[in-house]
């Protein structure tokens, strides 16, 4: 049986190596993966340049990590013999700051995600306003908005962040955190986004304990109880929130390509069409050649996997179609550390869209990972555009990362004659999907219409989840999909051997 599989980015490089455990444990099965970039890695890839001076930067110019919660990415680590080389955030520096009047805020201590879980230090913060605190304290007695009927969830209740925020802990909740949050992590609009697409345990938590604020205190007890259940054993890596790989995160996806066999993948040719072909599938290539075979698994970005779907499946297309993305660009700034005399004690920075800046956000990469910088270099990444701004994308990328550097001058205190050592525009072209209000029954309505196409699997990071693990899984669950249809039940689906982790 031979799978072909569109795109080469987490998603269809987990299908392809899939594929490959498939053929080493005896069934008989190939694939063949095209990418219409000229690299791999989709929205993960690592530059790793050398410093004239010595020592090298290590950027992630699109995701630089992933949730360690999220157990697929170290599963695949562990199952090609590289687990070692992941490595976790420096916590010593786990800071971060909201922008507030033009100047730098910390988050108190004790928030999760934009609930506050500790009286004190929200008490003091400089972030909110005596009336916004006092509004936040109120979810505590604030009724549920509704009681879920028996077996109903949080996708009948689906609601955007903005409403259930606004809800239940005030307008300057959402302005302050909850919609930065949700623009700098998912690029996405608080007043579009659906939670039970991205967080649906925030509605479980009403339900649950009718407070976010008495949701996220019972979830801070739980993971106190398993940190002192469950000690780090002595000598043992630290596991933090996140995690990437010593080389940066697109290490996993070179391994995979590797471990899937670069033979069967071809890069800089784009499919151009799909369609049915007998029993089976013909997918047309950019360079003009065809490639036939038994199935077919679109890991594209939605918006290109609605255009390749278009003259096979209008139905599946016009679905796709109603799935929205937005651009971004990151831009990596390296400076003298000399030019940068602030306390480098902190990971990030938020800018919420009241402040109406630019800059939606800066990683110190170099103060969160290791080794990112050489010595005496401190590495920066800039976010630009997102659904709030798509128009300051139209500048070019000098303007981008001079409009990158004056930003972090303002804000960060970096010299304002500081040049660059180091300078890296990444433009992310409709590189977000964004889950809106109702993005479970669309994704639901996709899968069933998939199911009935016999061959054809769709994957990627449009459908039930944007990130990395997520992402990675439904290329797996692509190929368990179309190998299930033809009769190949793989033993490593069988719950005991996905407890590899
Ligand atoms: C700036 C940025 C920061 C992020 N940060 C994080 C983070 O910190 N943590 C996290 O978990 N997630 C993060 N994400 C999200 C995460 O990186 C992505 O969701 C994930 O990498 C998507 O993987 P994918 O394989 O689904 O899609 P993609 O990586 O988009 O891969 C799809 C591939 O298909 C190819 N393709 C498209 N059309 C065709 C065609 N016709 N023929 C052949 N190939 C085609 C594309 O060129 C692309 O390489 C971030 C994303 C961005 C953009």
């Amino acid at each position: 049986m031979r799978v072909i599989i569109i795109g080469g980015g987490i998603a269809g490089l987990g299908a392809a190596y899939k594929v490959r455990r498939a053929a080493d444990v005896g069934h008989d099965v190939s694939f063949s993966l095209v990418e219409r970039d000229d690299r791999l890695g989709g929205k993960i890839w690592t530059d790793i340049s050398p410093d004239p001076d010595g020592g090298r930067y290590i950027a992630d110019g699109g995701s630089d990590s992933f949730l360690t919660d999220k157990t697929a990415v170290h599963r695949v680590a562990k199952l090609l013999g590289v687990f070692d080389e992941e490595c976790g955030t420096i916590e010593e520096n786990k800071r971060t700051f909201i922008v507030k009047d033009g100047r730098l805020v910390e988050m108190p201590d004790g928030m999760m995600m934009f609930a506050p879980t500790k009286l004190l230090p929200l008490a003091t913060s400089k972030l909110y306003s005596w009336p916004a605190k006092f509004r936040m304290a109120f979810d505590l007695v604030l009724p549920r908005k509704v009681r879920w009927a028996e077996g109903e969830t949080a996708q009948d209740h689906d609601e955007t962040l903005e409403s259930l925020v606004v809800r239940r802990l005030g307008r300057e909740a959402l302005d302050r955190l909850a919609e930065p949050l949700s623009a700098g992590v998912n690029g996405d609009e608080a007043s579009e986004m659906s939670v039970a697409g991205r967080y649906p345990m925030l509605l479980e938590m009403e339900q649950k304990h009718g407070s976010l604020v008495r949701g996220f205190l019972a979830q801070r007890t739980r993971v106190e109880e398993m940190k002192k259940k469950y000690p780090p054993k002595p000598g043992a890596k630290r596991r933090t929130f996140f995690s990437s790989f010593n080389e940066g995160l697109q290490f996993i996806c070179d391994r995979m390509a590797d471990a899937a066999g670069r033979e069967h993948i071809r890069t800089g040719v784009g499919a151009t069409a799909i369609e049915r072909s007998g029993e089976g599938w013909r997918v047309t290539l950019s360079t003009g050649e065809v490639l036939d075979g038994d199935a077919v698994i679109v890991a594209t970005e939605v918006w290109a996997a609605a255009e390749l779907l278009r003259a096979t499946d209008g139905a599946i297309a016009d679905l796709l179609a109603t799935i929205p993305s937005s651009s971004c660009a990151t831009a990596l700034l390296a400076f003298d550390e000399s030019d940068c005399p602030f306390d480098k004690r902190w990971h990030g920075i938020l800018t919420p869209a009241v402040e109406r800046r630019p800059l939606t956000g800066v990683s110190l990469t170099s103060s969160k990972w290791p080794d990112r910088a050489p010595e005496g270099r401190v590495l920066l990444r800039g976010f630009l555009g997102g659904p709030r701004d798509q128009a300051v994308l139209e500048q070019g990328d000098e303007a981008l990362l001079e409009l990158a550097r004056t930003q972090m001058v303002e804000l960060i205190g970096i010299a304002s004659d500081a040049r660059p050592r180091y300078a890296r525009l990444f433009r992310w072209e409709k590189g977000m999907p964004q889950y809106t209000l109702g993005h479970l029954d669309r994704v639901d309505e996709i899968e069933r219409l998939e199911t009935g196409v016999r061959g054809l699997a769709l994957a990627g990071n449009a459908y039930r989840g944007v990130g990395v693990p997520n992402a990675l899984e439904s290329g797996e669950r692509a190929v368990t999909k179309v190998l299930a249809e033809a009769g190949i039940i793989l033993s490593e689906d069988a719950t005991e051997e996905r407890r590899v982790y």
